[in-house]
């Protein structure tokens, strides 16, 4: 299991799942997605686990991220969450800012939720450095490799010829060889970013394409399921035609189902949502996210995306969209220059 597996999966509907138990975290990144702070939303533990036992070796999806906030605030569930799904077959992978590094040793409860998880995400870069040690991290990164887990860095940048961004890579490669691979991101000016961070123009031609985000379910700080991982989604109210259940009243099966059976999030996955509002989408006043949350004031939206999915065309090119959207052949995980270079370029074009 490597983050290829991961990264070749990830646009194929219901192949994994986040989860974000808790929006808090005691961390204060100047970039956070989701502005989250010690005092930030977290609800019922009972909620969660409600869903993820409706997982069976017969229906689960083969990835479980568990996401926040610091999902690691709740250490306890993530030992919950990670054995029942785990027991059903999935591979449970939890992403971290990597708190607990800043003291001396791991704690015991954060230890115990690790055993139970499969690979770790942990989140380095110049604004997570301010709240924790590079070395405080990597400390506990050879911890969780001498337990046997699989790990990988998350960092964002942007500007892929940092200096900082090639620093961190040949510090990495030089404490851990090829055993950590970074997946590099793009920053944006989204959550607390957008405070201090240049907006990005507005559109952008090569954003015209189907939108491959719109296939791993994410079960919400609230429980409500959103059908893609866009923050603005995830903060709610989720737009109508991209809520696809809830996780205190309805099971994965009936996740899978909701994502199948709408015309609407199959067509935005192949088309795309400008094709979908039949709108001009390089007029600059409204970008790719935003055409596609504004659909549901759209009354004709269901009719139109049946009709469009309904073609013998649709068919075949959803076919192709499904399996193919990511190549991992085009990943070089060994060889950063290459890796960086790729992974850069499908961040900014929003097809990873
Ligand atoms: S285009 Fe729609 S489905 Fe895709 S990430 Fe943006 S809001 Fe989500």
């Amino acid at each position: 299991m490597n983050l290829v597996d991961i990264l070749s999966a990830r646009t194929v509907p219901c192949r994994g799942a986040y989860l974000a138990i808790t929006r808090r975290c005691p961390l204060s990144c100047a970039h956070c997605l989701s502005e989250s702070s010690n005092e930030s939303e977290e609800h019922s533990a009972q909620m969660f686990k409600t869903f993820v036992e409706t997982m069976t070796p017969e229906c689960r999806p083969d990835f479980i991220l568990l996401t926040g906030g610091e999902p690691l605030l709740r250490p306890k569930l993530v030992s919950q969450l990670s054995h029942h799904a785990r027991s059903a077959g999935c591979t449970v992978c939890v992403a971290t800012g990597m708190f607990f590094a800043r003291s001396p040793s791991v704690p015991r409860l954060i230890q115990t939720a690790l055993t139970e998880v499969d690979i770790v995400t942990a989140s380095i870069d110049e604004f997570h450095e301010r709240e924790v040690s590079r070395a405080s991290v990597f400390r506990a990164v050879h911890w969780l490799l001498n337990q046997g887990k699989f790990v990988h860095f998350q960092t964002v940048t942007d500007d892929p010829a940092s200096i900082y961004l090639r620093e961190l890579l040949t510090d990495v490669k030089a404490h851990f060889g090829g055993e950590v691979p970074v997946f590099v991101g793009k920053l944006s000016p989204v959550g607390r970013a957008a405070a201090w961070m240049r907006p990005t123009s507005k559109s952008c031609p090569s954003d015209s394409g189907g939108c491959g985000m719109a296939s791993w379910p994410v079960v919400t700080y609230s429980g409500a399921i959103a059908a893609c991982c866009n923050q603005d989604v995830v903060n709610g109210p989720i737009p109508a035609h991209l809520q696809v259940g809830h996780a205190a009243y309805n099971s994965w099966s009936d996740v899978c189902a909701a994502f199948s059976s709408s015309a609407t999030i199959r067509a935005i996955r192949v088309y795309g949502p400008h094709t979908l509002a039949f709108a001009a989408p390089l007029s600059g006043e409204t970008t790719y996210c935003e055409t596609c949350q504004g659909l549901s004031s759209d009354p004709t939206l269901t009719g139109r995306a049946r009709n469009l999915m309904g073609k013998p065309f649709s068919a075949a090119l959803e076919l192709m969209v499904d399996s193919n959207r990511i190549d991992p052949g085009n990943f070089t995980l060994a060889g950063y220059e290459d890796w960086l270079g790729s992974t850069y370029e499908r961040f900014r074009r929003g097809t990873a």
